[in-house]
Formats: structure tokens, sequence, C-alpha cells
């Protein structure tokens, strides 16, 4: 059928060839692979089916190595842990990172990495499959790709490990950080019992099952007792990485004669407790500015009050994520009243939002606002596209919108207000919402003023921010 509908058209090309020049060709060999692109077989798309991930809620994409029980006794890994194995899942884990930007956070130990997803991520529209299969895969490549950095040549590949993953969402952050306790709570468990299990067998010669044995019905104490008192080790002392597991999280990197980048970073640390995520605000923080303080010497420069606080109403359209890290920057004035106090800010800013929504704006315009007396507040964040005026529109999606509260016609903001603008830019380059390079745009009341290109040095920025690490 296919031959002959070839055949055919073959011959058919051959006589029109006799008639047409050589332009008119050119539009027949459009014009067959246009036909061919929607051929008769083409209805079967409309089988296939999209699965799209809940909105609002965290994504969680979970891999976990299919028999690695065998996959690590035919390695060879050393028990009870394989630095080299861990390490290598790490490797893995963060090719995931470098490929899929809305990943913020990961956590894994022995043969399993979680990957958690913005909130607000509109990645690949959200569609299940979609991330399912370009996580578990880029892992599964990333660590046969990296096998070799890790266990070198004495350690051969033997055969193609697999992994299998699945999706979980998660709608509250109570809900998230008890999902990623559980799972450290997981590699204490393991951890004490092979430990244990491990020095039994290799040790004390016990075989696996004596040793299992031994350690059937024991509580924790008991294990760490037996580690104490047969083997003279101090459960506490074994190394982080294996007690508790490893943390992925973007963060700003200052490598040896390279320019700082924003990677991700191994952490072994306790998660489980609020320390951690009070040291590292941006991961649960990564769709919402939350409060943000940020302090110079003994001065606040910038304060952001996140929009819940000033009562915004949720917006009425759906949103649409911004390119990040955005490339532009717009600072502009809201045409409005200028005030100091609080109450004042609050108010104008629900007007603001209402006019704007009024517009068909879908909520207030800008990104963030800033007052007069440089408190600043969270409009639709960082994450979202700003509403820019018809001159700067295709910008949109890759901008930053901040707006000084007031007129200023003749006059500048305050030096409060510029300085807390400068921050926040500052901290959204931190935080990996604005690009190193961006292009920063003045709009006046009287539409546009001037544009600056922007090179902002992360190395000689004031670096409590910055992680001294060789990756
Ligand atoms: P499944 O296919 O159901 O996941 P599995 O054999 O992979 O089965 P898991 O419960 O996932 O079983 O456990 C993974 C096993 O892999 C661990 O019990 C451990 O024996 C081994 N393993 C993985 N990574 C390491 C490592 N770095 N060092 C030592 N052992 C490891
Ligand atoms: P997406 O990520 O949306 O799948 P894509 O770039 O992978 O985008 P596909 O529609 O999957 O696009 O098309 C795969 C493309 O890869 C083909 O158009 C072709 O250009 C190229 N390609 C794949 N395999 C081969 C091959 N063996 N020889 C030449 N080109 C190839
Ligand atoms: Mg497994
Ligand atoms: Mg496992």
């Amino acid at each position: 059928m296919l031959f002959k509908a070839s055949v055919g058209l073959c011959i058919f090309k051959k006589i029109l060839r006799a008639r047409l020049n050589t332009t008119s060709l050119y539009f027949l060999r459009t014009f067959h692979i246009g036909e061919m692109a929607k051929s008769k077989f083409e209805y079967v798309r409309h089988f296939e089916t999209e699965n799209k991930c809940l909105l609002n809620c965290w994504i969680v994409v979970r891999v976990d190595g299919k028999g690695f029980h065998k996959f690590s006794e035919a390695h060879k890994f050393e028990r009870p842990n394989d630095k080299r194995g861990l390490d290598l899942m790490a490797r893995a884990a963060a090719s995931v990172f470098e490929d899929l930007n809305e990943v913020c956070f990961g956590f894994g130990h022995s043969d399993e990495f979680s990957f958690v997803f913005k909130k607000t991520s509109q990645v690949y529209n959200r569609r299940h499959e979609k991330l399912l299969s370009l996580v578990t895969s880029k892992f599964s490549s990333a660590y046969v790709f990296y096998w070799r950095d890790y266990f070198g040549d004495e350690v051969k590949l033997l055969y193609p490990p697999s992994f299998d993953g699945r999706v979980v969402l998660y709608p509250t952050d109570q809900n998230l950080r008890d999902y990623l306790s559980w799972r450290q709570a997981d590699v204490h468990v393991n951890n004490l019992y092979n430990t244990v299990f491990w020095a039994l067998v290799l040790k004390k010669g016990l075989s696996n099952k004596e040793a299992e044995e031994k350690l059937c019905g024991t509580l924790s104490s008991d294990k760490n007792e037996i580690l104490f008192s047969e083997f003279n080790i101090n459960y506490n002392n074994e190394p982080e990485q294996f007690k508790k597991g490893t943390s992925l999280v973007r963060k700003v990197v200052k490598q040896k004669g390279k320019k700082p980048r924003m990677v991700a970073v191994p952490l072994h640390c306790d998660i489980i407790n609020d320390k951690f995520w009070k040291e590292n605000p941006e991961i649960l923080e990564c769709d919402t500015a939350g409060e943000i303080e940020v302090q110079e010497g003994k001065m606040t420069v910038l304060y952001v009050t996140p929009r819940d606080w000033w009562g915004a109403q949720a917006p009425d359209k759906a949103i649409e994520p911004t390119k990040l890290p955005v490339k532009n920057v717009f600072f502009t004035y809201t045409k409005g009243r200028y005030g100091f106090s609080e109450q004042f800010c609050r108010d104008e800013l629900r007007k603001l939002q209402e006019k704007h929504m009024s517009r068909e704006a879908g909520d207030i315009i800008y990104n963030f606002a800033i007052g007069g007396s440089g408190k600043t507040y969270e409009c639709r964040g960082w994450a979202v596209s700003p509403k820019l005026g018809k001159r700067y529109k295709q910008l949109s999606n890759q901008s930053i919108f901040i707006a000084y509260m007031g007129i200023f016609k003749g006059t500048m903001p305050t030096i409060k207000m510029m300085r807390a603008g400068d921050w926040l830019v500052k901290l959204g380059i931190r935080r990996g919402f604005i690009d190193t390079k961006f292009v920063q745009y003045h709009i006046t009341a009287t539409g546009y003023e001037g544009y600056t290109s922007q090179k902002f040095d992360l190395a000689t920025e004031d670096s409590e921010k910055c992680f001294d690490v060789t990756l």
C-alpha cells in the first residue's frame, strides 16, 4: 500500500517535472513532506493521553535501583557502605539537576534518590510521564556514564543497571518535609542495622543467617551497645554521609580560576529538624519570596513581606512561569501615591491589585513593590511572569518587574527604596532567579527612560551565601 502510493507519487512527480520549473519543484517537495507528516495513520495520536500533576503541589520523583542487592554483590561493593557507590549516585543525581532547572532539592541514600520539583513548576506542562521518564532515564544513563570516574578500571560494569521511578505529589510544605524526614529516618534505621550486621559477619565471622538471628528483635540501643562493646565502634563517629544520606541543594559555588556558578552541592546533614530549612530558606521558598530579611552590619537593608501579609487576592488567571534565570530587570513606578507607613502600603497595594485585575491582568502586574521606607512587598514573586507594558510585552516571561511606590515626577525614590531595589536584585541573582548578566531597564511615568547592561560578579560580592567547595 505504502509502496504503491510512493510509486504513484514518483510518476506524478515525473509528469509534473516535465512541465514545471525548479521553483515549483521546491514547492512540490515541501508539499510532499507535508503530506507525509499528515499520513492517514496520524489519527492514532488521539489515543495518547496526558496526565498532568495536580497544580500547586510539590512534585517528588523517586528512583530506586532494581535488584541492587544483587548488583552491589556482583560489583563487590564494600559493606555496609561503598562510598564510591554513594558518590556515584550523587553524581548521577547532579546530572538530573543540570538537566531540569525546576528541581529545587534532592535527597538520596543506598540505591534511591528523590527529586523535588517546585510547587509552581510548569516544566513540560507538569506532564507526569514526561517528568518521570526524563528523571529516571537521565539518572540511569548518568550512573553508567560516570561509573569509571568512581570505580576506575578495576571494577568493570558487568551489566546495565536499571532504576524504577515513581511520582508522588505533596500538597503542603509540611507533607514534603515529612516525606523527606521519612526517607532520612530510613537511612538511620538501615545504616545502624547494616553497620552491626556487617561487623558481625566481616569481623566476627558469623554467617549471614547467624547475624540476622542475633539482631532479630533488637532495639537501636541494643545495636549501639553491640557495636560499642564487641567492636569498639561508636556509631556517632561513623561518617555523616552514611548516617544522614546525601542532600543536593543548588548553591552559588566559587571555583578556582572559574566564574562562580550555580551548581548542585551535596550535603550530609540532618534535614529532619528545622535548622536545615531555616539555613536554606530558598528551598521551600523557591516559589514565593516568603519573609526575607537581609542585614548589612546591624542595619536591615532589605525586608520582603509575603503577599498574604498585605492581603493580596489570589490571581484570577492562570499564572505563567518565567524562564529562569531571567535576563531583564525592569524598574518602574506605581504612579500611585507615595507613603511610608505599613498600613498605607498595604492599602495602596490592594488598590493597585484591584485596578490591575479589573484590566484583565490576572493579578497585580509587578513581581515586587517597594514602599517609601524601603520595605519591600512580594507581588507576583520570583518565578511568575510579570505583565509588562506593550513595548516590552514579549519580554514578560524573561523579566522581573519591580515598582517603586509613588510617582516621582522630577524627584527620585528615596535612598532606602533604591537600596532595597539593589538588594532585591542581588538576592535574585544569588538565588538563581536572575542571570548574573542582565539588562536593567528604567521606566518612568512618561514611558521608557533607558537601560544598562549589568554584570554581577558573585566572586567579589560578600560571600556569606557562596560555598567554597571543590567539585
Ligand atoms: P528492589 O529491586 O526491590 O529495589 P533491591 O535489591 O534494589 O530491590 P533495595 O531495598 O532497594 O533492594 O536495597 C538496595 C540494596 O543495594 C541495599 O540493601 C544494599 O545491599 C545495596 N546497596 C546499594 N548501594 C549500596 C552502597 N553504596 N553500598 C553498599 N550497598 C549498597
Ligand atoms: P523532544 O525532546 O521533544 O523529543 P527531539 O529533538 O528529540 O525533541 P524528536 O521529534 O524526538 O525531537 O525527533 C528526533 C530528531 O532526532 C529527528 O528529527 C532527527 O533530527 C534526530 N535523529 C534521531 N535519531 C537520528 C538518527 N539515527 N539519524 C539522524 N537523525 C536522528
Ligand atoms: Mg532497589
Ligand atoms: Mg532501595
